[in-house]
């Protein structure tokens, strides 16, 4: 079993900076543009969680709530047999991870805040070893019909969210789309999308961006890590430093 209390990205520099990868109970936030390669990000780390321990994987179940219906399983697959070539052609074992990965597509701002309240329930008696959020943005960005005042129900999403991480010790991997594409901007334009008691709430920020057409990805809030930036590149496996 993982004891560490991390779930590897086996993106190599990133693992090294974060001290073994994506952390458990707290919450790590994906920053960037359009495009950028958030989502694909998700997905390769959802393989991660779902794969068997003895690959070197957490052997978990997957909530992977899609607010934008952007979540592709043919891609996961695709990323899957690319990555782990041997451990995807076992017969049966493409099903059995894809199983492992619940996706959520709540339709509403009421059924987001419902589908949190039932992962909740899920965190405790089943073997979730990941949460994502794909994405914050799109809840708060009105997508969603007109509810109550946002700002006042963000706050109640937001510490809801840090209680799932601290509660069940796993990790939880939020999206932020943000339109700058400054990495040295981006961290601004979240805190402004979002407000200070986003920024508070999280631990770990990822900021992605691409620049004269490489990408670039900065860790931009760290308790341990220096703001190193690594090129990264998307392939038919994934992100890929
Ligand atoms: P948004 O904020 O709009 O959700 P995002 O940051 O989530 O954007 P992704 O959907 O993760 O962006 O990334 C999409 C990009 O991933 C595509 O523009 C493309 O460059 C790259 N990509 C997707 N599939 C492949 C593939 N099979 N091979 C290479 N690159 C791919
Ligand atoms: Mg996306």
């Amino acid at each position: 079993e993982n004891l560490s209390g991390h779930l590897p990205t086996r993106l190599k520099g990133l693992d090294e900076v974060l001290c073994g990868g994506i952390r458990f109970g707290v919450l790590t936030e994906l920053v960037g543009p359009a495009g950028i390669g958030k989502t694909q990000f998700c997905m390769k780390l959802s393989l991660l969680a779902s794969l068997p321990t003895k690959f070197g994987g957490l052997e978990g179940r997957v909530i992977y709530v899609d607010v934008e219906s952007k979540f592709s399983s043919r891609r996961m697959i695709e990323i899957g047999v690319s990555s782990f070539p041997d451990i995807f052609h076992m017969e049966g074992m493409a099903q059995e991870m894809a199983g492992r990965i619940l996706v959520l597509q709540p339709p509403s701002l009421a059924e987001f805040t419902e589908s949190l309240q039932q992962i909740k329930v899920s965190l405790l008696q089943h073997q979730v070893k990941l949460l994502v959020i794909d994405s914050m943005t799109a809840v708060v960005s009105g997508e969603f019909e007109q509810g109550p005042p946002r700002q006042h129900s963000l706050g109640w999403h937001i510490s809801f969210i840090k209680s799932h991480a601290e509660f069940s010790r796993i990790p939880i991997v939020v999206t932020n789309q943000v339109r700058s594409q400054s990495i040295d901007e981006i961290p601004q334009y979240a805190f402004q999308a979002l407000g200070i008691h986003w920024s508070h709430a999280v631990t770990i920020r990822l900021v992605l961006e691409a620049k004269s057409g490489e990408r670039f990805m900065k860790v931009a809030k760290s308790p341990i890590s220096p703001p190193l930036v690594f090129p990264f590149n998307i392939t038919s496996s994934g992100i890929s430093l």
